[in-house]
């Protein structure tokens, strides 16, 4: 059987991935990438790891049949729910995993970076949960557009960073944490949010989000008596929740893969952060892969009406699905994103996170035949993008009226 989903021993999936990194984080990354293996694998970790996912992420997260939606698009739709767990979105299982990690490595100290703040709580939450120092790296920008999420995380105890370099938005929030890393290599832990950085990160990340298609097998063979679907549809930003999504399924030629990136105002603007459909080879925050990026290789800002897909890089192993032919990438632009936002919220009664928007979207330019078994996952619920949807409101009426 091929095996799409693992990297080489260096972190590679085929040309991207690999690990970039500072000399002074040389022996840092190194003990993760000799540690994290044994440690995951270990019967202690599971057991532990598994007991939070239940006991207090609240997983499993339901696989809900959306019929409404389904007759509108002419498939079986099913929702995997990822909006219902604490916190909100998927970014809690990868949270839970890599803190289990950070203190088995004996780790006092925690730091991250986060776009629209979704990783900052999940990541400030599981540091009150073990009492540990916990810092946050966000863009001013984003400091200002998800405000509630930054009071959030001041609760839980942890520090927040705005930065104010770049255009003060993820990207530049992930520089900043790298920054700080180098100069606390010793007793820090950089919890990464998304399928990018260097070598380990992307494989932690999407082994500890693999537990959504781990869970969609049986919960797909309990409802429809088989444990695959004809499509998975997810949104992409670094790719967590995507690659979670799929993890299971990559290997399984039955299985159509479409993914959502933030096209915002179009790929064919300056204003989008589709990197797949836009960006060329090139190395951002330790990881050589599809970089949104000048001729002369300075890194473009990306922009998306979603700050949780604003990220001008896309993790290495999506670069090398998607280049395979693996994975179909759909780029929806914000006012596509904005319609379908508001059609979930009218038609089944769920208000999605504007990230998961975009994957909803992606519906409309699929055809489906009637028994098509279709599993798209709903990465977060959207209390933190009120705004947004009340403001852009107008924006999406060229697809209908709400
Ligand atoms: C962070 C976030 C995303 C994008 O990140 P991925 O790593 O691509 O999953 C998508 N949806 C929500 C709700 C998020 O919080």
């Amino acid at each position: 059987m091929k095996d799409l989903t693992n990297p080489t021993k260096d972190g590679f999936f085929g040309q991207f991935g690999g690990a970039y990194v500072p000399e002074i984080l040389y022996k840092c990354v190194h003990d993760l990438q000799d540690a994290y293996l044994p440690i995951i694998e270990s019967e202690e970790f599971k057991q532990e790891f598994r007991t939070l996912l239940r006991d207090y992420a609240g997983r499993p997260s339901p696989l809900y049949y959306a019929k409404r939606m389904s007759e509108r698009y002419g498939c079986q739709l099913y929702l995997k729910r990822e909006d219902l767990n604490h916190t909100g979105a998927h970014k809690i299982n990868n949270a839970i995993g890599q803190i289990l990690l950070a203190r088995k490595m004996g780790k006092t100290r925690i730091i991250a970076e986060t776009g629209a703040g979704q990783h900052g709580v999940a990541t400030a939450t599981v540091c009150a949960l073990f009492g540990m120092d916990c810092e946050i790296f966000m863009g001013k920008t984003d400091v200002e557009r998800q405000h509630p999420n930054v009071e959030r995380m001041k609760m839980l105890g942890a520090k927040v960073h705005p930065v104010t370099t770049g255009n003060m938005t993820l990207s530049d929030a992930c520089s900043e944490a790298i920054r700080d890393w180098c100069c606390h290599p010793e007793d820090t832990f950089y919890l990464v949010g998304s399928t990018m950085g260097p070598h380990p990160y992307p494989d932690i990340v999407a082994k500890m989000q693999s537990v959504i298609s781990e869970e969609i097998k049986w919960q797909l063979q309990e409802k429809i008596g088989r444990d695959y679907p004809d499509y998975l549809i997810a949104c992409v930003g670094g790719g967590s929740n995507a690659a979670g999504t799929i993890y299971h399924y990559v290997d399984d030629d039955r299985v159509k893969i479409v993914l959502a990136e933030a096209g915002g105002h179009g790929i064919d603007t300056d204003y989008t952060a589709a990197t797949m459909h836009c960006g060329t080879e090139g190395i951002i925050h330790g990881a050589r892969t599809l970089v949104m990026q000048t001729d002369d290789g300075q890194i473009k800002e990306a922009f998306t009406i979603s700050a949780g897909l604003d990220y001008p890089g896309i993790g290495p192993m999506h670069a090398y699905l998607a280049q395979q032919g693996r994975e179909k990438v759909l780029a929806i632009n914000d006012d596509e994103a904005i319609y379908a936002g508001y059609e979930l919220t009218r038609t089944e009664g769920i208000i999605p996170a504007i990230e998961s928007a975009h994957a909803v979207a992606a519906l409309r330019k699929l055809s489906f035949k009637p028994s098509d078994v279709v599993v798209l996952t709903v990465s977060g619920r959207g209390d933190k993008d009120m705004n947004t949807y009340l403001t852009h409101k107008d924006m999406a009426k060229e697809y209908g009226k709400f």
